[in-house]
């Protein structure tokens, strides 16, 4: 896809530490509604990637435009996940002692009107929209469990669900499945080839048998910028793609 139709844009984009260039020119288009896996081998510049396009680092050089036309690297952290852009790490961050049910309405944005029957329709409204998001990520029925109790693959679940109870544009999601039974992985992919039917989603994996479930188109970075990208059986029989990643 060209710049218009990009939900996110990088051009030439380079981070640079002390001297070592984490980005390197990095270009890189995702379209509107697109999900797209993001692999390579440890150090190859994925965190950064992700840093860069929520503004936790501030590239050098390059340029990164969301919608095709709002330049990131003018903005700040919290500016960039108003805009709709809401990212996952790698390790769950749910709220341990509130129910599932909680977890949810307190992710919602906006003021949360109790008490009076005036504002009853609208808590009804945020009710439809919490029960719509826990039907999306597999948890209607345990909704009023305690956060604590529920398995690793769930809590990772519940914190997918509440970023999509923020409403975004674009969900990034790093390493969903890290730790995961092979059946809570495999329900992850559903997960996110169901959510990528709505949202644009940016998912950094090492698991290719996951990567492979999602469907999408796949992009290898290494040293900082682009070494393959296109489809899995493509990508993965790529020969630089097998030396310096899949032939670990
Ligand atoms: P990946 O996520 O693909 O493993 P990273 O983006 O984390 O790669 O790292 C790319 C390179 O940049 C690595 O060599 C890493 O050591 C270096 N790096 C990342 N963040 C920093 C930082 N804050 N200071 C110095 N070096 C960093």
């Amino acid at each position: 896809p060209e710049l218009t139709q990009s939900i996110l844009y990088l051009d030439g984009v380079s981070v640079s530490f002390d001297g070592f260039r984490a980005l390197n020119s990095l270009s890189m288009v995702i379209g509107h509604g697109e999900m797209r896996a993001i692999i390579g081998p440890n150090g190859a510049g994925k965190t950064t990637m992700m840093d860069v396009i929520t503004g936790k680092t501030r590239p050098d050089e390059g340029d990164v435009l969301f919608d095709g036309k709002v330049d990131l690297t003018a903005l700040d952290e919290a500016s960039i996940a108003e805009l709709g852009i809401g990212r996952k790490f790698q390790k769950p961050t749910v709220f341990e002692s509130h129910t599932v049910d909680d977890n949810i309405l307190l992710a919602m944005k906006g003021p949360r009107s109790a008490g009076s029957s005036l504002f009853g329709w609208r808590n009804r409204v945020r009710d439809d929209e919490k029960d719509q998001v826990l039907e999306t990520v597999g948890l209607k029925d345990h909704r009023r469990r305690l956060a604590a109790d529920l398995s690793h693959g769930q809590k990772q679940w519940l914190e997918i669900g509440m970023l999509l109870a923020q409403d975004p544009k674009l969900l990034l999601v790093d390493e969903p499945v890290a730790g995961m039974t092979d059946a809570e992985t495999e329900q992850t992919a559903e997960l996110l080839a169901a959510i990528a039917k709505t949202h644009a989603v940016v998912v950094v994996e090492h698991d290719m048998h996951f990567v492979r479930a999602l469907g999408c188109k796949v992009t290898c970075l290494h040293e900082g910028s682009v070494l393959a990208e296109g489809a899995i059986d493509q990508v993965s029989t790529n020969d630089r793609v097998v030396e310096v990643y899949l032939g670990r």
